[in-house]
Order: structure tokens, then sequence, then C-alpha cells
């Protein structure tokens, strides 16, 4: 364990160093808590041992501190056991009361030292685990299982918060919505899974075509069904069509036969698209532009984008 020890008695520190050191963790030494509070960032501890009495700022202080640091943080606590001269009732309450988990004499006898690391190494393990487990957990909850792009409701999300930024920048924002053409024909003539499949590579070359654009913080999600959406705050209006062009190129490339979609005979896209100059009122509206838009794609003849500026000129991209 990387162990942050808090002690401003030299021989004290001396002594507990080398003891934990002997058992093979890793110490960092603070000599009060202010220096504790203040290096406990760029330390960062599996576990933090606080003697209480200190110039310039006690234990129970600096604990107080360092709870209110990783209360910013998701998931953070770390252990922390205050360094006592006795073993009284009135220390366990104390250091439990100031946002400390245990407590130890400072001259404990070896076994108890040992036993104390064993069990803290335990929790100290379990809880790597579980910030693992939590991370992964929490990146699922953000993906499409099908498809692996960003869901629905993360989309929703971000959506939101880029959006706000643009407003409070005064920037440009785009939004694109891609339906994949006759799609239920797809389904019905090579089955489900095809239609999985099918969906899979599409998503692929969506967000392939996407990064290669490599535009900001630009991002493909799948909005339902066999319906796309890209995100693209800041794109200028040139990058947009210039990115509606290579989706539509890419999913054609992917050469997917389509016998039902008569007029190319592989998998195609529509694509409707969106484009303010300057990011104001509610998203909705640019949702409602490209929705409209991506109307216009279908009864035009589909595999081609319409995009246009908010309440502005709508042109038509026919397939290159
Ligand atoms: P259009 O060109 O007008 O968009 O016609 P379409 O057939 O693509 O549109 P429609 O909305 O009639 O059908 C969409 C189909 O997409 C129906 C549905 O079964 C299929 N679909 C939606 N989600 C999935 C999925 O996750 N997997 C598969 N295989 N099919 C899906
Ligand atoms: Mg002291
Ligand atoms: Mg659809
Ligand atoms: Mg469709």
């Amino acid at each position: 364990m990387k162990i942050l020890l808090v002690e401003d008695t030299r021989s004290i520190a001396a002594v507990m160093c080398a003891r934990l050191k002997a058992m093979g963790h890793e110490v960092a030494l603070a000599v009060n808590g202010r220096e504790a509070v203040e290096r406990f960032p760029d330390i960062a501890p599996d576990l933090v041992l606080m003697d209480i009495e200190m110039p310039e700022m006690n234990g129970f202080e600096a604990v107080k501190h360092i709870r209110a640091y990783e209360a910013t943080h998701e998931w953070a606590w770390t252990p922390v056991i205050f360094l006592t001269a006795s073993d009284s009732v009135e220390n366990l309450v104390q250091a439990i009361e100031a946002g400390g988990d245990d407590y130890l004499t400072k001259m404990a006898p070896e076994a108890v030292l040992q036993a104390k690391m064993k069990a803290l190494g335990r929790i100290v393990a379990m809880r790597r685990q579980l910030i693992a487990a939590n991370h992964h957990l929490k990146v699922q909850a953000q993906r499409d299982g099908l498809t692996g792009l960003c869901n629905r409701r993360y989309m929703d999300q971000r959506c939101d918060e880029y959006w706000k930024q643009a407003i409070s920048r005064g920037e440009c924002f785009g939004l694109m919505l891609l339906d994949v053409d006759h799609f239920k024909r797809y389904n019905d003539r090579y089955g489900h899974q095809a239609g999985d499949d099918c969906l899979r590579a599409v998503a692929q070359a969506v967000d392939g075509a996407v990064a290669e654009a490599s535009a900001g913080a630009s991002f493909a999600a799948r909005y339902g069904g066999e319906e796309f959406a890209v995100i693209l705050p800041g794109v200028s209006a040139p990058s947009l069509h210039a990115l509606a062009d290579a989706i539509l190129m890419r999913i054609r490339q992917l050469g997917i036969a389509h016998a039902d979609n008569v007029a190319h005979g592989c998998v195609t896209a529509s694509l409707g698209a969106a484009w303010v100059p300057r990011a104001e009122g509610g998203i909705v509206n640019l949702f409602r532009q490209a929705d409209a838009n991506l109307y216009q794609a279908k009864s035009q003849g589909r595999n081609r984008a319409v995009i246009s500026e908010l309440s502005g000129t709508v042109l038509t991209r026919p397939l290159s």
C-alpha cells in the first residue's frame, strides 16, 4: 500500500516509517496537517496514518479538509487511521466523529500493527475493485449494447452540456440524423440477425467518418432503432457538408447487398442535418429541423443528405 504518514515527532515518524517499510509498504511523510492536506491529491495514498496533536494544523482538522476534497470526487474515501497516545474509548469516538476510520496507539505491538495493516489492505483492494467495477458499469450504461456507440440517454445528456456551452461561447453547432433506408425490408429478406450485423457495420462507418473528421467534441450515437445521430459542436458549415458526404459514402462502400433497396442494390442511409451559426434557444429546434430534412431526404429518393441552416435555405445533397 501507499501510505501517507502524518507525524510531527521525528523519532516516532522514523520508527513508524521503518516498521511500515519493513512490511513492504511505500511511505510518504508529512510533518503536520497542513502539509498532509496540501500533498494529499498528488500522493493519492491508499491509506493515511494521522497523528492528532501537531503544529499548524492538527489531525482532526486535516481529515476534515481531506474529506471535503474527497467529496468533490466520485467514490473517494481513503481510509484514515488516527495515531493516538493512548488506547481510550474517547479517542476512538473522536477519531470516528472526525472522519477517521479507526485509531491505532503509536506504540502498538508489531503484531497489532501488522494485523491492522492486513485488514486495511483488504479494504483497499476491495475499494479498488469497486471503483473499477463502477467505472465499467458507468461506461456500459452510456453505451448502446448492439453498436457500442453512445446510447440515447447519454447522447441527450452530452448534447445538453455541449449546447449550453455553445450558447455561452456564442459558437456554431451542427446536428445530423441518419436513417437506414428500407431497413424493414432488409430484416424481412435477410433476417433479424443479419439486420443486427448490418446496424453494427453502419454504426462503425458513421463513427469512423466522425473520427476521421476529428471535429473536436463531435460524437455519434444510436438515436433509436435504425437511426443514428451525430452531434457536432463548433463544426463549420463546410465541414458539416463534407462529413455528411463522407458518412453516406462510407455506408455505401460497406457494400452490404440489399436487393429490396431497389434503386441502389446495397444498404444506404438518408441524412437530415441542421446547423446554426450561433447557438441560442432550445436545441429542440435543431432536432426538429434535422428531422424535417431527413424526411425530405427520404421523399426525394433516399441515399442523400438534406442540410439547412436553422430556419434558412434548404440545400439538397444528391448522391455523389
Ligand atoms: P425508410 O427507408 O423509410 O426508413 O424505411 P424503413 O423500413 O427503414 O423504416 P421503418 O421505420 O418502416 O422500419 C425500421 C425497421 O428497423 C423496423 C425494425 O424492425 C428495424 N429495426 C429497428 N431496430 C432494430 C434492431 O436493433 N435490429 C434489427 N435487426 N432491426 C431493427
Ligand atoms: Mg504530535
Ligand atoms: Mg426509422
Ligand atoms: Mg429506415
